[in-house]
């Protein structure tokens, strides 16, 4: 089955809002055009609107790199899924290593985040991926099960609810690191990713699922990562902050 590929753009907490607007300017006028790959670029939550407003009416979409598990109410600090979606989002990241390590999001929620993203009709990308420790004592493939199994066994026999999730498999250990996986080490675990999911949610479903990798994507891994059979796309820290570099890893196909 054809899957789109994916390529996302994770700014974290970096750039300044004059920053930010000249990264999507010169992500635009790179990709603004772009073809048989969907693009989507997650900033800091102060500048989400004036960079979908600079994308506006391009290809590229538009994320948070996090959201509430609730919809609104007191809760000092935090931005809930709708007001995402007020300011331009289509997307948002859910579960990524960092809110797991640094922030302490559980898989109990991350499993409700991913449901607050559903209920504000944004496309979650749920992150999942195993530590050094944990790859180092034999326990990836039961880390990524727990955390799938966490956050995706609420919808089996109804995944029509999922029908805009995005996975994104970043071993933590390759995350910011410049340790890459290898594209044989990622295949292993995307092919396990995809079977698991095959087995929660169905066949059809799992075939369908895009799963991006992420961890220290450059340009040059960009293209041996994308030749492997279950790798649909990648997530990009470090290198999406560099628009021309972006766009190469975002023209995988070119450099082959
Ligand atoms: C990330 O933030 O999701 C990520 C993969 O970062 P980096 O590419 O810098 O490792």
């Amino acid at each position: 089955m054809a899957r789109t590929p994916i390529v996302g753009g994770n700014w974290k907490m970096f750039l300044d809002l004059a920053g930010a607007v000249q990264l999507a300017t010169d992500v635009r006028h790179r990709l603004g055009s772009v073809r048989g790959v969907e693009v989507v670029v997650f900033p800091p939550f102060p500048f989400l609107k004036s960079v979908a407003d600079r994308l506006a009416e391009s290809a590229i979409g538009v994320g948070g790199q996090d959201l509430s598990s609730e919809t609104s109410g007191a809760f000092t600090g935090a931005v809930a899924g709708p007001m995402l979606r007020s300011v331009g989002c289509s997307h948002v990241l859910v579960g990524h290593s960092e809110r797991r390590s640094v922030f302490g999001d559980s898989d109990e929620m991350v499993a409700r985040k991913l449901a607050a993203a559903l209920a504000a009709g944004l496309k979650p990308v749920l992150c999942i991926g195993e530590n050094l420790q944990e790859r180092q004592k034999g326990e990836t493939f039961s880390v990524v099960t727990r955390q799938l199994r966490s956050a995706l066994a609420p919808y089996a026999g109804k995944t029509d609810a999922l029908a805009d999730l995005v996975l994104a498999y970043e071993p933590v250990w390759a995350i910011g690191t410049g340790l890459t996986a290898t594209p044989e080490q990622a295949q292993e675990v995307h092919a396990h990713i995809r079977q698991e999911i095959a087995d929660l949610l169905g066949k059809s479903f799992a075939a369908a699922l895009r799963i991006q990798y992420g961890g220290s994507v450059k340009a040059s891994s960009a293209p041996g990562l994308m030749q492997q059979p279950d790798i649909d796309g990648m997530l990009v820290g470090g290198a999406s902050l560099k628009a021309e570099e972006f766009a190469q890893i975002v023209k995988f196909r070119q450099a082959n």
